[in-house]
């Protein structure tokens, strides 16, 4: 568990300039402590505060003379320096672990993690719970912070007692965060995504599983009992476990089932889900019910929300329709199970050109076969992987080599016809072409409306 006062008079080490790098330098230097940023970068976009050093280009042998190493979110846990700093004893620590140290004592924190949906649930119970802070007038502030974009380490300094913090957590926050303890726990679902970086599934679902090891049988923990991994986690977590599926089928009991109109709650409840598009939205609409309702929420606060939450940018996201043709960004989907996701979206017209591709992920494009041949006309393939997408769809079904994006669109505009979908869904990351999914979101929105 990090303390602050173990290391005083100590250096910290902080691998990794990015956001969540240079907020918990940031954190660590405005409580007096001497701070070293080392980034193997060397051109690193941000630049913190002056008074932190900064080594980029590579790590020296100086960052083995500090205390304690914090580790953001992207370092590799195979990453030498890692391997080198855990070989001579000295601690690693995640950024999302330092950061909560520094909380006051009386806050309440609700973490949401998944491999799917984590922004959306986040933001959706976000702003439930502004919105009860907002009816009940007693000052209190809610903090949205997490992987949704803004670090945890740069919020908790605003953050006073008695506020609520929720935090948006993926699995790399997860890794090296051997003490964390969140009162309301959310996994919406395990697929595999990220192999590259936890080095097989196994690692992948040990970091998952530490949301809840620290949890005591006061706090609350809500899985997707539709999901085979949150059900076999379910047995060794002390909490109390609530539960929600939007599946016929699911492995353990639970709290709120979704009758193809209304979500009906065991308490009684029964609330429409927001006007999102996808099942999968009606998962994180009962995920964030029920981490509200198991803070004492309203339901009638939770229906007010559901009635004006619109979709998040680059998640399944309505571009334009041009000449009966709609274009559709999901940008945000970077793994296999957010495309077969996004398409399970759609009914099985077989009328949507498939935009995918981008830096692989280390998964295999085949999974995706039969759902590609039931909703889709072609897949326009792009980026780095287009031969491991041709490889691994086998000749079975017909793909576009357009190399970029602007050809994609501008190939799709061409042949598509009236009622078709044209959907950005690349199932890879961005970085081979773009700066980030965002970026490349944002490229897709200007081009659809060039058209
Ligand atoms: P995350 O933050 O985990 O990446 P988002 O809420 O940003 O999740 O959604 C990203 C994409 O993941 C969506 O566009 C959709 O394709 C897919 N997705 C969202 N929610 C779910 C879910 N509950 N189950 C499966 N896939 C989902």
């Amino acid at each position: 568990m990090f303390n602050y006062a173990d290391f005083l008079g100590q250096k910290a080490c902080v691998l990794g300039s990015g956001k969540s790098g240079c907020a918990v330098a940031e954190l660590l230097a405005a409580y007096g402590m001497d701070v070293l940023i080392s980034d193997s970068n060397p051109n690193p976009q941000l630049q913190p505060s002056l008074h932190i050093e900064v080594e980029t280009g590579g790590h020296t042998p100086h960052v083995f003379t500090c205390g304690f190493f914090v580790k953001s979110p992207g370092i590799l846990p195979s990453s030498h320096v890692l391997q080198a700093a855990k070989a001579q004893n000295i601690p690693v620590f995640s950024e999302l672990e330092v950061a909560l140290s520094f909380l006051p004592k009386d806050v309440r924190v609700f973490a949401v993690t998944g491999t799917n949906g984590k922004t959306t649930t986040t933001a959706l119970l976000g702003e439930i719970l502004k919105h009860r802070a907002e009816q009940e007038k007693k000052g209190q502030q809610v903090w949205v912070c997490g992987n949704i974009g803004n670090p945890v380490s740069q919020c908790v300094r605003q953050v006073q007692p008695g506020d609520i913090v929720v935090i948006e957590v993926s699995s790399y926050q997860l890794e090296d965060s051997t003490y964390f303890h969140p009162h309301v726990a959310c996994l919406l679902n395990v697929t595999p995504d990220h192999l590259d970086h936890h080095g097989n599934m196994d690692n992948y679902v040990k970091a998952k599983g530490r949301m809840f090891q620290e949890q005591t049988p006061q706090d609350i923990a809500v899985l997707n009992a539709a999901d085979a991994i949150c059900a076999q986690l379910s047995g060794q977590i002390k909490s109390e476990v609530r539960a929600f599926s939007a599946q016929p089928k699911h492995w353990i009991k639970t709290d709120v089932f979704f009758d193809g109109d209304e979500l009906i709650f065991s308490q009684g409840y029964h609330l429409h889900p927001p006007k999102l598009i996808g099942l999968h939205n009606v998962e994180n609409a009962m995920a964030a019910a029920l981490m509200a309702l198991a803070d004492g929420v309203d339901s009638e606060d939770i229906q007010y929300v559901f009635d004006r939450f619109a979709a998040i940018e680059h998640r399944i996201e309505t571009v334009r329709e041009v000449n009966g043709v709609t274009y559709i960004n999901d940008s945000k989907a970077t793994n296999l199970d957010s495309v077969i996701t996004a398409l399970k979206s759609f009914d099985n017209k077989k009328n949507i050109w498939l935009i995918l591709g981008g830096r692989d992920k280390g998964a295999s494009y085949e999974v995706l076969l039969p759902y590609l041949k039931d909703h889709c006309k072609q897949v326009l393939s792009i980026g780095e992987c287009m031969d491991k997408i041709e490889r691994e769809l086998h000749g079975d079904f017909p793909i576009t080599r357009c190399d970029t994006l602007d050809k994609a669109v501008i190939y799709a505009a061409k042949h598509a016809v009236k009622d078709d979908v044209v959907l950005l869904s690349p199932a890879c990351a961005s970085f081979d072409q773009f700066k980030s999914y965002e970026e490349r979101g944002n490229v897709f929105k200007e081009l659809v409306h060039e058209l």
